[in-house]
C-alpha cells in the first residue's frame, strides 16, 4: 500500500531538497544567511521546467500574450508612483499583522514626545480596526541600493519587490512595437527583492524570490460585469495550471480578500490558498487592479499611456487583471503533492518517490547498463543514452530529454536513487539486449516493467511522458 505521510512532511522535504541537491542552505560554508536557499543541479531543472511550462502555457501558445525581461532595477520615480514609497519611507515603520497596511509608528502614537518607542496594545490599524502589530522597524519592504561610486542620496534606488511595473511603465512601447489590440497580456518572469519582516517556513517565504506575473490589459468596463468576465476567466486559467504541474485542486482554497485586507490599487483579489504542511498560506494571487497603475504613470512621467481605440478613436487607460504566480511556492507545493512513502518496498526502509508530472522532473529517464563490468553492456547502454540525449543529432535543442547515466551498486539501489529524485522512467541495458535490441522500461510508479526495442524507446518515451 502507497501511503502519503504527512506526519514530518516538511522535514523530510528539507531533508531530501539538500541530500539530493535540489535545495542548499545559502552561503552554508559562511555559516548560512537567515532564509537565503541555493537550488543545486536538480533543484534548478525543476525550476526551469516550472518556468518554461508556464511560458509554453501563457506565451507560447496564446495569441493574446506577449513577454518582456524587465530591469531588476528601475527609476526609483517608479516606486512613487506605484505606491511603495511615500512620505514616511525613512521612518520608523510599522505593521499591521492583519491587513499588512504600515505606517508611521510616530503617527499612530507608538512614540513618545522623546523619540522612544513606546509599548501599547490599545491602538487599532486604521485600515480594518485590528490590534495585531509588528514590532516597530526602520525600513519599508524595499531593499535600497546605490547607483554610481558615491553613497549620496540622488544615485539611491531600489532593488524592484514586483516584476509587474517593467510591464506597465513598457506598456507604450509594447503597444507600439506589437499593435496589439485589447484584450491583451503581457508576461515576464523574474526575481524580486522583499525585506521581509518574517521570512522562513524554507523556500515559502523569502527575500529574494521569483515571480512569473501576468498584466492582462481590457478595456474600460461599464459595468462591473465587463471586468468580472475576464476575472473569472483567469481564476480558471490559474486553477487550469496548478493542475498541470500536479496541485490537488482540493487542497486549494480561492479566498476572496475582504475590502479592508486589499492591497490599496486593488478592487477585487483572490489569493489561492494552498494546504501546505504547516498550514494554509497564499500560493498565488489574483487582483484586479484597475486603471490604477497607467493613470500613475502617466500622472508621475507625464507620458501619455492611454490606448487609443482605433475604431471609436476613442482614448483611455486600459483595465488590468493581474495573475502573479511564486516561483520557488510551485517549487514547494509540487514537491509537498509529490512526496510519497511506500512502506512495502523491499529494500529495508520505505522507498521514497517524487511522484512528479513526468515533463516537469529533473530527469525525464535514466539508464544503466546492468552490470558495469561488462564492457559490450556498457556500450550499448551508452548508445542509448546518447540517443535519448540526441547527442549525436543536430537538432538536439528540440527533442532531446534530460537523462541521467548510473552504473553503480546493484540494479535495485538505483531504481530507489531514480526514484526518490522523481525520475519517470529507468531504462536498463541486459544480456537480452545484446540478443535481440530490446531494454526494460521501469514506471516510478508503479515499479512494474516492460521491454521496448531500443528504435521505438524514444517515441515510446515521449508519448508517456507528453500525454
Ligand atoms: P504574502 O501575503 O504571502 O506576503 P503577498 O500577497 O505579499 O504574499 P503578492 O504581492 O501577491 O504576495 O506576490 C505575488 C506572489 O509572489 C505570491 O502569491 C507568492 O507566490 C509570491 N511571493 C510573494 N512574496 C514572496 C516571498 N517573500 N517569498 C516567496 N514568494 C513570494
Amino acid at each position: 500500500m502507497v501511503k502519503k505521510q504527512e506526519s514530518g512532511l516538511m522535514e523530510k522535504i528539507v531533508s531530501l531538497c539538500k541530500r539530493r541537491g535540489f535545495v542548499f542552505a545559502g552561503s552554508e560554508i559562511y555559516g548560512g544567511l537567515a532564509n537565503s536557499w541555493d537550488y543545486g543541479p536538480l533543484g534548478v531543472e525543476l525550476k526551469n521546467s516550472i518556468k518554461k511550462l508556464w511560458w509554453q502555457k501563457f506565451v507560447v501558445e496564446r495569441d493574446d500574450m506577449v513577454g518582456m525581461d524587465g530591469a531588476v532595477i528601475l527609476n526609483p520615480k517608479v516606486w512613487e508612483a506605484s505606491g511603495h514609497t511615500g512620505a514616511g519611507f525613512a521612518d520608523l515603520m510599522i505593521e499591521c499583522k492583519k491587513c499588512h497596511s504600515r505606517f508611521r509608528a510616530d503617527h499612530l502614537g507608538f512614540v513618545d514626545e522623546k523619540g522612544n518607542i513606546v509599548s501599547r496594545e490599545d491602538i487599532s490599524c486604521p485600515e480594518c480596526g485590528k490590534e495585531d502589530w509588528t514590532e516597530p522597524k526602520q525600513f519599508n519592504l524595499m531593499f535600497k541600493t546605490n547607483i554610481g561610486p558615491t553613497e549620496e542620496k540622488t544615485n539611491m534606488a531600489y532593488l524592484r519587490p514586483e516584476t509587474a511595473q517593467a510591464m506597465f511603465v513598457n506598456f507604450k512601447n509594447i503597444l507600439d512595437t506589437t499593435r496589439k489590440t485589447l484584450p491583451f497580456g503581457m508576461a515576464q518572469i523574474g526575481k524580486a527583492f522583499r525585506n521581509e519582516i518574517t521570512p522562513g517556513n524554507f523556500i515559502f517565504r523569502t527575500r529574494e524570490f521569483e515571480q512569473m506575473e501576468i498584466e492582462y490589459f481590457i478595456e474600460e468596463p461599464n459595468s462591473d460585469k465587463d471586468w468580472q468576465k475576464h476575472f473569472e476567466y483567469w481564476v480558471k486559467q490559474t486553477k487550469d495550471w496548478m493542475e498541470l504541474i500536479g496541485i490537488n485542486l482540493k487542497k486549494v482554497d480561492a479566498f476572496e480578500v475582504p475590502d479592508n485586507e486589499r492591497a490599496h490599487y486593488s478592487k477585487r483579489t483572490v489569493d489561492f490558498m494552498y494546504e501546505f504542511p504547516f498550514g494554509k498560506k497564499e500560493l498565488y494571487g489574483l487582483a484586479y487592479r484597475t486603471d490604477f497603475d497607467l493613470k500613475n504613470h502617466e500622472k508621475f512621467s507625464g507620458q501619455n499611456l492611454k490606448y487609443k481605440d482605433q475604431e471609436t478613436g476613442k482614448e483611455f487607460w486600459p483595465h488590468v487583471i493581474e495573475p502573479s504566480f511564486g516561483v520557488e511556492r510551485s517549487f514547494l507545493a509540487i514537491l509537498c503533492e509529490a512526496y510519497q512513502e511506500d512502506p512495502s518496498a523491499t529494500l529495508g526502509a520505505s522507498r521514497v518517490y517524487l511522484k512528479l508530472k513526468p515533463y516537469l522532473a529533473p530527469y525525464q529517464a535514466a539508464v544503466f547498463p546492468l552490470l558495469a563490468n561488462k564492457p559490450q553492456l556498457v556500450a550499448k547502454a551508452r548508445e542509448v543514452y546518447d540517443s535519448l540525449k540526441n547527442r549525436n543529432s543536430s537538432f538536439s535543442i528540440h527533442n532531446s530529454f534530460n537523462v541521467a547515466w548510473d552504473e553503480r551498486g546493484n540494479i535495485g539501489k538505483r531504481y530507489y536513487s531514480q526514484d526518490e529524485i522523481g525520475t519517470p522512467y529507468c531504462v536498463t541495458i541486459d544480456f537480452d539486449t545484446l540478443e535481440n535490441n530490446t531494454v526494460t522500461v521501469r514506471d516510478r510508479d508503479t515499479a512494474k516493467q516492460v521491454r521496448v526495442l531500443v528504435p521505438e524507446l524514444k517515441d515510446f518515451l515521449t508519448k508517456k511522458i507528453y500525454s
